[in-house]
């Protein structure tokens, strides 16, 4: 049955890329989480049943939707483009476990004010974006200007969580080098936690074409699409 064999395939990719994890050393600390954009539910519903927990998920509606059909003790990251006029949507969602994506005050002020009117008890926990690789197609603070947004989130957004910082970098980096973005996080986090006593910032770094390297680096938090869940269709 074409379902089985789905079945079979996904448990067998998701084994897959735990056991090259625990070739890393200090992996045991890291998160998986299984980024499943543009995937159906079924497929979602199959890598659950293996025990994965973490999802991560791009658009909005796809989101709700997805959240809505299954297991409640899923625990959905947001990793898509953030919009302010999305945060209330977003932080309506009962068992959302981080936004990654925040890339300005604005941003956080947005979704502080979202998670107050809808009526979360806990805070939400948030990433700070940053655009390590400083491309103009993509989203996230500047790395000089990180500690002072996370600051921003720490003195004005009681409503959030700041536990770490996410970056994408650029496509197709040399995998023979240490990879600048990377490194340009690490330096993020030791920069934001010079300045704020007290955080311990995770690191959201890491996908399916890098995510060992990003271990090796410092990544708490990798996000494996392709490598679990096949190829996505174009755009
Ligand atoms: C799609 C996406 C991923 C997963 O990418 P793969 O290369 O398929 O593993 C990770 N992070 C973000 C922000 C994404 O948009």
């Amino acid at each position: 049955m074409a379902d089985q064999q789905r079945k079979l395939e996904l448990s067998r990719n998701i084994a897959d890329v735990k056991a090259a994890m625990a070739t890393v050393p200090h992996h045991e600390k890291a998160r998986l989480v299984a980024v499943s954009k543009y995937k159906p539910a079924e497929d979602l519903q199959y890598v659950y049943e293996t025990g994965q927990r973490h999802f991560g998920e791009n658009y909005v509606q796809e989101l709700v939707d997805k959240s809505a059909k299954l297991p409640q003790d899923i625990q959905w990251h947001f990793i898509g483009h953030l919009q302010s006029n999305k945060c209330k949507t977003i932080a309506a969602i009962p068992n959302l476990f981080a936004v990654e994506t925040v890339d300005s005050s604005k941003k956080a002020d947005a979704l502080n004010k979202a998670c107050l009117s809808c009526g979360r008890t806990d805070a939400l926990n948030v990433f700070v974006q940053v655009n390590t690789s400083r491309e103009d197609a993509k989203s996230g603070v500047l790395p000089e200007e990180c500690a002072q947004v996370c600051q921003y989130i720490q003195d004005n957004c009681p409503q959030l969580k700041l536990i770490g910082l996410m970056t994408i970098g650029m496509f197709g980096r040399d995998p023979s080098e240490k990879n600048p973005d990377f490194e340009c996080l690490v330096d993020c986090k030791k920069t934001t936690e010079g300045m704020i006593p007290g955080l311990d910032l995770e690191l959201s770094m890491g996908m399916s074409g890098d995510y060992l390297k990003a271990l090796e680096a410092g990544s708490t938090n990798i996000r494996v699409g392709t490598t679990i869940f096949g190829a996505r269709p174009k755009k």
